[in-house]
C-alpha cells in the first residue's frame, strides 16, 4: 500500500484526482474523507492543504504527494521530485505599482515586499545583493500595495490578469512552477515497486496527450507516399480492404499536426478519414 498526499481543494485537486483516475487509480469522489482508499490500486489518498504536503511527504506521513514546485521550494523539506506533471503551471514574480518607473532590481533596495513565499524571495534577494524588507502575509497579497501594507509584492502569476486588476506590473520572474510528484527519500522496496507502477501508468497517460488515432482508406498504389508522410509509432498499420486496389491505414498523429497531415493525405487520395481520441500509449 502506498499513500499519496493531494490537495484537498483548490487549483491542483481536480487535475490530481483526474490524473490518478486516468492511470487506473480511482478514489471515491463523493463524501470525501480525509483519507480515502482506492478501489482498484493499493493506494490511499490523504487530502491536505497544499502548504502541508511537502512536510507530510518529508516525514513519511505520506509516501508521495502531488504539489506545486513553488511549495516544494518554499518549504525546503527533504523530498525528491520524481516527476513533473505539466499542470498547475504558474510563475513566482515580483510586481510593483503600475505607475512606478522601473530600471533594475535596485528599485527594491530598502523597500517592503509582501509575499507568502519569504524563503524563495529571501534567497533571490540575497543572491542579487538586494536588501529589502520581506513582509510575510498568508493571502490577498496583491492588495498589499494599494492599502499601504507594502511597496511591492512577490506572488504567483499565471495570466497576469489579477496583477493588472490590482494596478500592478510584473517586473521580475523568479521561479517557474508546475505540479510535481514528490517522494519520501528512501522508500521501502515494496512501495518503490508501487511507485514505479504508478509512474509507468502516468507516463503512458502523458504520452497519449495531444495525440489522435487516425484511420483512413487509401488507394494501394499510394501507400508508399503515405508511409513517408506518416511515421507513426513504429510505422503505420496497413490492412487490406475487401475492395480491390484499396487498403486501410491506421496511424497516431500529433494533434497540432492533424489538419496539415489530413490535407496532405487527402491530396494523396485518402478517403473516409476517422479521427479518434487516444487514451493511453503504452510502450
Ligand atoms: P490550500 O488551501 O491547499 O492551501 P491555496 O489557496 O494555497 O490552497 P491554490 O490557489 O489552490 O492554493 O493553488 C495551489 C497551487 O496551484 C499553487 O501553489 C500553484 O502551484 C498552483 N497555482 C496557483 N495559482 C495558479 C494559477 N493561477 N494557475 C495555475 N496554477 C496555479
Ligand atoms: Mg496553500
Amino acid at each position: 500500500m502506498i499513500r499519496i498526499a493531494i490537495q484537498a481543494k483548490g487549483r491542483l485537486n481536480e487535475e490530481s484526482v483526474m490524473l490518478l483516475r486516468e492511470a487506473g487509480v480511482t478514489i471515491e469522489a463523493s463524501k470525501r474523507k480525509l483519507l480515502a482508499r482506492s478501489e482498484d490500486f493499493p493506494l490511499e489518498a490523504l487530502y491536505l492543504r497544499d502548504d502541508d504536503i511537502p512536510h507530510a511527504v518529508a516525514m513519511g506521513v505520506a509516501d508521495v504527494g502531488i504539489v506545486g514546485l513553488n511549495e516544494v521550494e518554499e518549504k525546503a523539506q527533504a523530498v525528491e521530485v520524481a516527476h513533473r506533471l505539466g499542470f498547475g503551471k504558474c510563475r513566482l514574480s515580483l510586481a510593483i505599482p503600475g505607475n512606478e518607473q522601473y530600471a533594475s532590481l535596485a528599485w527594491f533596495e530598502g523597500r517592503k515586499v509582501a509575499t507568502s513565499y519569504p524563503r524563495i524571495l529571501g534567497r533571490f534577494f540575497a543572491e542579487k545583493g538586494v536588501r529589502a524588507d520581506i513582509h510575510k502575509i498568508a493571502g490577498s497579497v496583491e492588495i498589499a500595495p494599494s492599502v499601504g501594507m507594502a511597496d511591492a509584492i512577490f506572488d504567483i502569476v499565471s495570466s497576469g490578469g489579477t496583477l493588472i486588476s490590482n494596478g500592478l506590473r510584473e517586473v521580475e520572474t523568479v521561479l517557474w512552477s508546475e505540479a510535481a510528484l514528490i517522494v519520501t527519500p528512501g522508500l521501502p522496496a515494496e512501495k518503490q515497486a508501487l511507485l514505479a507502477q504508478l509512474l509507468f501508468r502516468i507516463e503512458s497517460v502523458e504520452r497519449s496527450r495531444g495525440m489522435k488515432y487516425v484511420l483512413m482508406n487509401i488507394p494501394k498504389k499510394r501507400v508508399d507516399q503515405v508511409i513517408k508522410l506518416l511515421p507513426g509509432m513504429k510505422s503505420p498499420t496497413i490492412l487490406p480492404l475487401a475492395q480491390e486496389g484499396w487498403c486501410s491505414v491506421h496511424v497516431v498523429i500529433r494533434e497540432n499536426e492533424l489538419w496539415t497531415k489530413i490535407e496532405q493525405l487527402k491530396t494523396l487520395g485518402a478517403e473516409d478519414i476517422l479521427v479518434l481520441a487516444l487514451e493511453k500509449m503504452i510502450k
